[in-house]
């Protein structure tokens, strides 16, 4: 009997993980700092907005009444509104105002003419002629037809877009409350690593450490490298006992089976409750995940493209939940199969693709070599291909489930 639990389904390893984040506490920053964040508190609005009716095009502000006849019907004009300033005067029958974008309605009119349908009179220069009859609010952008002081204008856990920052700055509100940022401790484990800067010798570049910090920011959080830890369960546990205050622990390799992988013991020497290991996927199936009072602990696999997978399918959605999103599972598009795969059923795979779009559909080609530790094919990738984890084979142009890439340039 192996004494190796089961492997987890992906769907259910990241249903675990979501269970143990929570918002983090919230903060106030200036709106440039929220893009991509989430509200942690509803924001309501503080000013109605547009304040008056005010034009929509530069023309002419009208009585739509006064256009019944037939056409061109000559107006007198009173007087000329620009944007930032008011009118003075009402429009009475027969005249009408000259008025600008955004310039506020005078009273008395109901419709703006836009300057292309009107005519200048030659020898009447206060005159204009109107060339086109409009019917009542034509042109017009009705006071507090974006927002009413007092409504919700975006909810609690609204993702932080531009145009969502503009609504705030157009409010007034230069800052925002947002769950602050997670603070992400990285550790890379193993004998044979050595730094970019270090002479290689016969070592491996760690790739992981900078790869996942950049992961990281992407994602929102804040990373900080701890180094590197030898194989040993000393140099690991040492290691992994400085991490106070962080939220969550990154490590990577280490978390097999092999005579040096010593990750889930120091884990376990440490405190740390263990909520699983071992996912049914490739690649990243020794992924290990823990949690030691509000610090979660994810133990992601050596092989630098199998750690990238991980954290694009368990720890960018972790992350993001911790800054208060509600939407944090990986993104899907729906695509065709361009060529054949086939695999043993029992894990799912995630196959490195490039997706193009060709006659109204997005087609993925697999990557040449998918090997856990190739990272050719990841740099290569635009999605990730869902190969289900029941299914043994696909055909040319099968249907396909496939994710956008966060780490595309
Ligand atoms: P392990 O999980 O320790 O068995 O490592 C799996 C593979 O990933 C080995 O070939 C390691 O050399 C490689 N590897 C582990 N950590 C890193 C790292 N930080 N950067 C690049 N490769 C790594
Ligand atoms: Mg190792």
């Amino acid at each position: 009997m192996s004494d190796t639990p089961a492997l987890l389904p992906v769907d259910e390893a990241r249903a675990r993980i979501l269970g143990l984040c929570t918002p983090l506490p919230t903060e106030w920053v200036p709106g440039d700092d929220a893009l991509g964040r989430a509200l942690a508190e509803d924001v309501r609005a503080r000013r109605t907005l547009p304040p008056w009716d005010n034009s929509a095009m530069d023309g002419y502000a009208v009585r739509a009444r006064d256009l019944a006849g037939p056409l061109p019907v000559r107006l007198t004009v009173g007087e000329t509104v620009f944007a930032g300033r008011r009118p003075t005067r009402e429009v009475v029958p027969g005249t009408c105002a000259r008025i600008m974008t955004g310039a506020p309605l005078p009273p008395g009119a109901d419709a703006v003419v836009m300057r292309e349908r009107t005519r200048a009179v030659p020898d009447a220069p206060d005159a204009v002629e109107i060339l086109e009859a409009v019917v009542p609010g034509n042109f017009i952008r009705p006071r507090g037809e974006d927002a009413k002081e007092g409504d919700v204008l975006l909810r609690r856990g609204t993702p932080l877009g531009i145009p969502e920052l503009g609504l705030l700055w157009a409010q007034g509100q230069g800052t925002v409350p947002v769950p602050r940022r997670p603070r992400v401790a990285v550790l890379s484990t193993g004998d044979e690593l050595c730094r970019v800067d270090e002479p290689p010798g016969d070592g491996i570049v760690d790739v992981n450490a900078p790869a996942l910090a950049l992961a990281v920011r992407r994602a929102g959080g804040v990373p900080t490298l701890l180094g590197i830890a030898r194989d040993t369960r000393e140099a690991v546990q040492e290691a992994l006992s400085r991490v106070e205050g962080f939220d969550v622990v990154l490590t990577s390799a280490g978390v097999s089976v092999g005579d040096h992988d010593f990750v889930k013991d120091a884990l376990e020497a440490l405190g740390v409750e263990q909520r699983f290991w071992r996912v049914a996927i490739k690649p990243g199936k020794p992924l290990v995940v823990g949690q030691r009072g509000h610090t979660l602990f994810m133990g992601l696999p050596g092989n630098p493209t199998s750690s990238l997978v991980t954290f694009e399918l368990f720890v960018r959605p972790a992350l993001r939940r911790l800054q208060g999103l509600e939407d944090v599972e990986p993104p899907r598009v729906s695509g065709r199969l361009d060529g054949r795969l086939s695999k043993a059923p029992g894990l799912a795979h995630f196959v490195r693709v490039t997706a193009t779009w060709r006659a109204g559909e997005l087609w993925a080609k697999p990557l040449g070599t998918q090997t856990s530790g190739a990272l050719r094919s990841a740099a290569a990738a635009t999605h990730l291909l869902h190969f289900p984890y029941d299914s043994s084979s696909l055909t040319d142009g099968s249907h396909v489930e496939l994710l956008p890439l966060s780490w595309v340039a």
